[in-house]
């Protein structure tokens, strides 16, 4: 067994919110009480998404929240060489074809992919490149939630693995990195459940070793949405940093004794760090957060 080594993955699309933190938190108490590593990485493959700035924005904000890394931090945007490896390499084996369908068709074949272009060799101008997928995963073991069971025809689709604009999908680039950084276990938000099968499709084909999986639950706001970027979930709290990590550990169902409610974060987290109980976590899919 590889010693442990977990990760927190971020998308620089604007500072960490009340729901990033939680996941944040989650992934570091988890790593450290067995001992492991903690990585961060910056998924910063979206360009038309991302702030100017954010990267910085958050590396500052884990601090303040004296969430301390591990080693460098990695950004996929200076992945491109390696993810184009993989490309070949897969393509080489038959394992990927080009395919310029229209969304639109898609959609009129019921929104999964018929496999329409798999074997029609088309060129790469102007094409997405899809995975053959041959090895359709279609339940995994969660750590946190037990067994998950996908719809079928979602995880055996031939998925997209870099888009027709050029930018890589996130489900390749997700994989080849967490492969390279050693990753033994991916403690994430549970928004992230669905897309765990393909994940696990592309380690069967890549024949690397696929890491435990641990999904926790999701901050949802007084409306019953998730705290996302896209909700505009206003940044994390820089100004009462002790009360907010207070407030996720409780959510995460690991409570601070009384007396470490307003201590300075690195005790809180000490704490933390050793009295944490993967049983404790909540297995609900969603916790309200509180008014923020
Ligand atoms: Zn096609």
């Amino acid at each position: 067994m590889p010693a442990y080594v977990g990760r927190f993955a971020p998308s620089p699309s604007g500072p960490l919110h009340f729901g990033s933190l939680l996941a944040a938190v989650g992934s570091y108490l988890r790593a450290r009480n067995l001992g492991g590593q903690w990585l961060v990485r910056m998924e910063d493959i979206d360009p038309p998404r991302e702030v100017p700035g954010a990267a910085t924005t958050i590396l500052h904000q884990l601090e303040q929240y004296g969430l301390h890394w591990d080693g460098s931090v990695r950004y996929q945007s200076q992945q491109n060489e390696r993810y184009e490896a993989i490309l070949a390499q897969l393509y080489e084996q038959r394992l990927s074809y080009h395919c310029d369908c229209p969304r639109k068709r898609i959609k009129a074949v019921g929104g999964i992919y018929d496999r329409h272009c798999r074997n029609l060799a088309k060129p790469a101008e102007d094409c997405a490149v899809r995975l053959v997928n041959q090895h359709g995963c279609h339940q995994f073991n969660d750590l946190l939630l037990g067994q998950i069971e996908t719809d079928s025809a979602f995880a055996s689709e031939d998925f997209i693995l870099k888009r027709r604009d050029g930018l890589y999908a996130y489900q390749l680039a997700v994989v080849v990195d967490d492969h390279d950084q050693g990753i033994t276990e991916i403690v994430r938000g549970n928004d992230l459940l669905e897309p765990t099968v393909r994940q696990i499709s592309l380690y069967h084909t890549l024949n690397w070793q696929t890491p435990s999986f641990l999904h926790l639950p999701l901050a949802i706001n007084v409306d019953g949405n998730k705290l996302s970027k896209q909700n505009h979930a206003p940044a994390l709290d820089s100004t009462n940093v002790s009360h907010t990590m207070a407030t996720a550990l409780d959510l995460l169902g690991q409570p601070l004794p009384a007396e470490l409610n307003k201590a300075p974060v690195a005790e809180q987290l000490n704490y933390a760090v050793a009295a944490f109980e993967l049983t404790r976590v909540p297995t609900t899919r969603q916790l309200a957060a509180p008014c923020r």
